[in-house]
């Protein structure tokens, strides 16, 4: 089969893998794997043999999906003999190809499609968002998380923000005792009112036990849905959270690819999922996972761990062609967070929303300027 459909044009001629490291500029209190200082990613930059590069990101995180440490050595070790000599015609061929040499390393994986879209967009003239379907929304409404230490400073930022046209607020809740929680969501409600769309998020914080009476406390604050509040195999629990409060329950932990969904859906444990790249291991298989939410009437949000301006882009153009992922996204990190990007020109943000590149490929373009003044280089292969 593969030499039927091996042309001698089309085929990845050149693999390059670097581990990065950028500064972040705000200290990051999630509950679990606090970051503060730095974050490290993998970047990949994949050649046609007609010479078109095309630019893909893993960017794991050490407490929820995996390191990027292994990222880069699944791509140097592992996936490397696959991804040369392959066609850009079969996108669908290579990742059933990755899945049969390695199993799971989602973010690399991902990274080798995002670079392979990206070359074919080039090829084509065609933006990823159009080869996977075509557009269905040309911006996304943007949700910046509340998770600095520093209260009083993110009070600070919604201050600057609201003003900007920016509404939706994600508050990681259950890092500090359920007393500071219930006073930061008052001063935020009594700040802006109605004018914010509030949502909570404990990445599992909560005990089972007890957890209720906590959940209960927060919905006076009117959230639009509560996040992961217990551990992620705490799927029963959250049947019962369902049953017993107004606000829709969101899986994020809980739900990382198509076979926890149908559990998910089987139980009936959440109102929408929480849908990131990194969990789900591609644009097509994150299109697969939605297929079946779409069906259940489960709406997806667009969650990130710590991507850059690369992985950022790939989850754009995937929302932009995502109908069911309707509840906007959490892209905040290159206008936000981080100091530096490897991309020439961030993806543009206006009134609230991350406006979808209408360029070819993923939509943005990197030099080796660019990459050089972007970020620290700490291995490349
Ligand atoms: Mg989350």
């Amino acid at each position: 089969m593969d030499s039927l459909i091996r042309t001698e044009t089309d085929q990845i001629a050149a693999i390059r893998i670097l581990l990065v490291e950028s500064p972040i500029k705000m200290a990051r209190q999630q509950g679990v794997g606090h970051i503060k200082g730095t974050v490290k990613r993998v970047l990949l930059q994949l050649t046609s043999r007609d010479g078109i590069t095309g630019w893909g990101e893993a960017a794991p995180w050490e407490v929820f999906t995996g390191t990027p440490e292994a990222a880069f050595a699944a791509l140097d070790v592992y996936l490397r003999s696959v991804v040369i000599g392959w066609p850009l015609s079969n996108i669908r061929g290579l990742t059933q190809a990755m899945d049969r040499v390695l199993v799971g390393h989602h973010e690399a994986k991902l990274a080798v499609e995002m670079a392979m879209f990206d070359i074919l967009g080039k090829r084509s003239g065609l933006s990823v968002a159009e080869l996977l379907g075509g557009r269905v929304r040309d911006r996304i409404p943007l949700s910046f998380s509340i998770a600095d230490p520093d209260f009083a400073a993110d009070l600070d930022r919604m201050h600057q923000m609201v003003p900007q046209g920016n509404r939706i607020f994600k508050v990681k809740t259950g890092v500090k005792p359920h007393a500071e929680d219930m006073a930061h969501l008052e001063a935020m409600r009594g700040a802006f009112g109605d004018g914010i769309d509030l949502r909570l998020d404990y990445n599992q914080a909560l005990q089972p036990f007890g957890a209720l009476r906590v959940l209960r406390d927060v919905e006076r604050f009117a959230p639009t849905f509560i996040e992961q509040p217990v551990p992620r195999d705490a799927l029963a629990v959250m049947v019962d959270f369902r049953r017993a409060l107004d606000t829709p329950i969101l899986a994020d932990e809980s739900c990382f690819e198509i076979g926890d969904l149908q559990e998910v859906i089987r139980l009936g444990a959440a109102d929408a999922i929480s849908v990131k790249l990194m969990k789900v291991g591609g644009m097509l298989k994150g299109q697969g996972l939605m297929a079946l939410a779409d069906a259940a009437r489960i709406p997806g949000y667009g969650g990130t761990l710590w991507e850059g301006g690369i992985a950022l882009a790939a989850g754009t153009q995937f929302i932009a062609a995502t109908p069911g992922i309707s509840l906007g996204c959490e892209f905040y990190m290159p206008h936000h967070v981080l100091t530096e990007d490897v991309l020439e020109q961030r993806i543009e943000n206006c009134d609230g929303h991350v406006i979808v590149p209408t360029g070819p490929g993923l939509g943005i373009t990197i030099t080796e300027h660019s990459l050089k003044d972007g970020a620290r280089q700490l291995a490349e292969a």
